[in-house]
Order: C-alpha cells, then sequence, then structure tokens
C-alpha cells in the first residue's frame, strides 16, 4: 500500500494554475527535481481563465493531479473552490499551493516559507524591529505575516501607492496577529520620512523592477537608505534588481526574491510528497540563472 502510493506521487501530475503565465519557471524548477529523483511525474503550466477554475478544481484528481501551485491573479479567488484551508494561508487569505484530495482542494500558502528562508539569516537582527514594505498585494500580505509569526517583527509600514488597499491588508492581519502595529504612507511621501532610515528591513513586494518595469525603482532614487538596512526585492528575475543594485551602493545588505522562489516551490513538493528537494537540487537552483 505504502510503496502504491509513493508510486503514485512519483507518476502523478503537478502544475501551476494561473493566467497568461507561459513566463513561469516553476516548470524548469519542478522537472529539474523529478529529472534528479529519476520520476516519471509531469509538471504543467494550466493557463485558464476565471470562468474555468471551478471545474479545473474539481476535475483535478481524476486528471491525476496530485497538487498544483497558484499564480497571479488567482492566489485569493481560488479560495472559494477549495474544500479546506490550512490555518496560514486562511489567516493570509490567499492560496499558492493546492493538494488535490479525493474529498477537494485544500489550499496552503508557502510563499510564508519562501520569506522564512530567504530572510533566514536576519533572523535576529529583525526580531522587535521594524519594517517597510512596498505593496499591498497578495505578497505584501504573505510577507508580512511571516516577519510577524516567523521573526517577531512588531512594527510594518505598508508603503503604497493606493491605500484602500493596504487599509484592508492592515486591517484583515491585524484580525490574525496580536502585538504588531500597522501604518501606511504613499509612495510619493517616503522621501525624508524617518521610517526609512529606522526601518531594519525594507521589502520590494511590487512587479516594480520585472518585466516591462525591469528599469524602474519602486521608491524614488532620492529616497536615503541607510546602510544597516536590509533590502529584500520579491522579485526572482532578473535576479539583481536595480533596486537592489542601488541599495548595495547605499552599503546595505541585499536579499533577492530567488531564494524564495526555490523555498516556496520546496515548500509545495513537501506538501505534495512528503519529501525535500534532494540537496544538490536545492543547491543547483539556488545557483542557477535563467538569464544567463
Ligand atoms: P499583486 O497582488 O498584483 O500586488 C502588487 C502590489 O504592487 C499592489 O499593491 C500594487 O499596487 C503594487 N504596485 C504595482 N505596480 C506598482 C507601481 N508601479 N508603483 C507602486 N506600486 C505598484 O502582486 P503580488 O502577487 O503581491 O506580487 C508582487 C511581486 O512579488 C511580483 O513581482 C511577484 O513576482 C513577486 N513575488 C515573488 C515571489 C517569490 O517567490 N520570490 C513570490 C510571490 C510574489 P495597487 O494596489 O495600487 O495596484
Amino acid at each position: 500500500m505504502a510503496s502504491q502510493s509513493s508510486r503514485d506521487i512519483q507518476q502523478a501530475v503537478y502544475g501551476v494554475l494561473g493566467q497568461d503565465i507561459q513566463y513561469s519557471l516553476s516548470p524548469a524548477i519542478f522537472r529539474h527535481v523529478f529529472a534528479l529523483l529519476k520520476w516519471q511525474a509531469v509538471y504543467a503550466i494550466f493557463d485558464r481563465g476565471p470562468a474555468r477554475l471551478e471545474r479545473f478544481v474539481k476535475a483535478a484528481p481524476d486528471a491525476g493531479i496530485a497538487g498544483f501551485n497558484v499564480t497571479k491573479p488567482y492566489k485569493v479567488e481560488i479560495i472559494e473552490h477549495l474544500n479546506r484551508l490550512d490555518t496560514t494561508a486562511r489567516d493570509v487569505g490567499a492560496v499558492n499551493a493546492v493538494a488535490c484530495r479525493s474529498t477537494g482542494g485544500v489550499g496552503y500558502n508557502t510563499d510564508i516559507d519562501g520569506v522564512d528562508a530567504a530572510l533566514a539569516s536576519y533572523r535576529k537582527r529583525l526580531t522587535g524591529k521594524p519594517v517597510l514594505i512596498v505593496g499591498a498585494g497578495g505578497a505584501a500580505r504573505a510577507t508580512a505575516y511571516a516577519l510577524v509569526k516567523r521573526f517577531g517583527v512588531t512594527d510594518i509600514t505598508f508603503v503604497v501607492r493606493s491605500p484602500k488597499r493596504a487599509e484592508r491588508v492592515a486591517r484583515d492581519l491585524d484580525d490574525h496577529l496580536s502585538r504588531v502595529t500597522f501604518d501606511i504612507v504613499h509612495v510619493d511621501k517616503l522621501e525624508g520620512d524617518p521610517r526609512v532610515k529606522a526601518a531594519a528591513l525594507i521589502v520590494n513586494a511590487t512587479p516594480v523592477g520585472t518585466g516591462s518595469e525591469r528599469n524602474r525603482l519602486p521608491i524614488s532614487p532620492r529616497v536615503d537608505l541607510s546602510p544597516r538596512t536590509v533590502v529584500f526585492d520579491l522579485i526572482y528575475r532578473p535576479r539583481q534588481t536595480r533596486f537592489l543594485e542601488r541599495a548595495q551602493r547605499a552599503g546595505c545588505r541585499t536579499v533577492s526574491g530567488w531564494p524564495m522562489l526555490i523555498a516556496q516551490a520546496e515548500a509545495a513538493f513537501r506538501i505534495w510528497t512528503g519529501r525535500d528537494f534532494p540537496k544538490k537540487a536545492r543547491r543547483q537552483l539556488l545557483n542557477w540563472d535563467p538569464d544567463r
């Protein structure tokens, strides 16, 4: 029985569900892992319109799909089609990994594990310290939650262009997190704000710095950064963004979104298969630069 289920896992279909996601690097990551493990598993891109979400989730087990990642724009929308959420996904209000069971889909948020792994070496530095998060979307939510729950951050300021969205994020998270203060500042008002220099960590959780916005900065170049601040850009392509270059010139330590990408993928793999990535796969993936 055990070996049967292990064989199923090794021959199952996995994938990523989203819309207009042909650029996704997830297939390359998982196929590399399956190849090293000599598994016959498949990892596909499920590019689906919103009208097909419900049918997709229902049909997944019969189609041999054991689990799938969820990406833009469905991390929130998928929730209503799932049978159950784990506590973290419920508290964050976003799902990026689903395990397919005969009783329905179970939703998880492994972006939390990605943030945890990416910033692990700064844990002591961040405990009890103030942090700025640029953006208030799904990744900003997960990052804020991880910083409070896993790093003991007590003070988070969202730097945004649309305060309404940030207010909702702060309210939602406040319901699930205790002993944390949330604040909001408009991105155009950041210059000279003392919270910038006081921040132990500044996170870019916007797409500014990737794709068509590759050459742009998420905050004005006139905003002075302290060399004591760690700067974390969730963007993983390019691995070295303009924002990280600028932070390095200011003397800051920097963290790219790449280790988060690999760690959130590994956490999803663990949920689906009960196994870690082989060490060799992890090492190779962390060293991989798709643009080189
Ligand atoms: P999202 O839900 O669409 O949220 C994006 C946020 O960025 C929103 O608050 C949006 O503001 C803001 N924004 C967009 N363009 C902006 C601009 N020009 N100036 C200021 N703010 C802007 O996206 P997400 O899922 O949170 O993802 C955000 C980024 O994180 C993406 O680049 C994604 O690839 C990356 N990410 C990386 C990982 C990883 O593993 N490394 C994991 C998850 C996400 P409005 O509310 O005003 O639109």
